[in-house]
């Protein structure tokens, strides 16, 4: 635990280097203890494996706030750290929203709500055709699940019965229609197994976002404050 409260210092220090108007910080802060989380513990990633067919793949479909994830992937090694320093110039590859063709690690170019849960479900689909190992995890916010392509993705994932795939919400309650507890119940009646906890502890999100099903799929509602 002191590693990791160590570590968790870290990211928090190389965020600071990251400045300017477009931040996001409240967008940024309520994903960083699962990001955390994610690259200490869970998913099977390195810099050097970039292109192994077989890594984990993370999506961070929550494009916007995106300095949380740049410290985290600059605190494992993925780019120099000395890039956190331009985030948002011009000639940074470190843009407000995350592009997959400039930032080593960032497996989707996100931003645009609502895509990145449905692209997951392809990429997981494609996977289990190869007979991969690989496991796909997709961080979404709370309010990018009022866009329909999401009913559509947790309806057909659970169809076509994908596994391998853990979805983790961020919970901060700016979902515009959902009264809170149901995002959880719409995963769980599509036969997801569902768990929510809270989404600042890390022993709690270590072992929910570990957990895998063999032959279901995972959704994990991580809450944090409200907006
Ligand atoms: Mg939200």
């Amino acid at each position: 635990m002191t590693q990791i409260t160590s570590d968790l210092d870290e990211i928090l220090h190389l965020m600071t280097r990251l400045t300017g108007d477009e931040k996001h910080s409240v967008a940024a802060t309520s994903t960083l203890d699962v990001l955390h989380v994610l690259y200490e513990d869970v998913l099977d990633v390195s810099p050097d494996r970039l292109d192994d067919p077989d890594r984990d793949r993370f999506y961070l479909s929550k494009g916007h706030g995106p300095m949380a994830y740049y410290a985290v992937l600059a605190a494992h090694g993925y780019f120099p750290r000395e890039w956190l320093d331009e985030f948002g110039t011009y000639e940074s590859p470190l843009g407000f929203h995350p592009d997959r063709t400039l930032v080593p690690g960032v497996e989707i170019s996100s931003g645009s709500l609502g895509h990145g849960l449905p692209l997951a479900v392809g990429t997981a689909h494609a996977l289990r055709i190869r007979r991969s190992p690989a496991r796909v995890v997709v961080l979404v916010g709370d309010a990018e699940l009022d866009e329909g392509s999401n009913a559509e993705a947790i309806e057909y994932a659970a169809g076509v019965g994908l596994a391998n795939f853990t979805v983790v919400a961020i919970d901060n309650n700016s979902s515009s229609y959902a009264v809170r507890g149901r995002m959880a119940a719409r995963f769980a009646t599509n036969g997801w197994h569902t768990t929510t906890v809270d989404g600042r502890d890390h022993g709690q999100l270590r072992a929910a976002l570990r957990h895998r099903e063999p032959h279901a799929l995972v959704a994990v509602v991580a809450q944090v404050e409200d907006k």
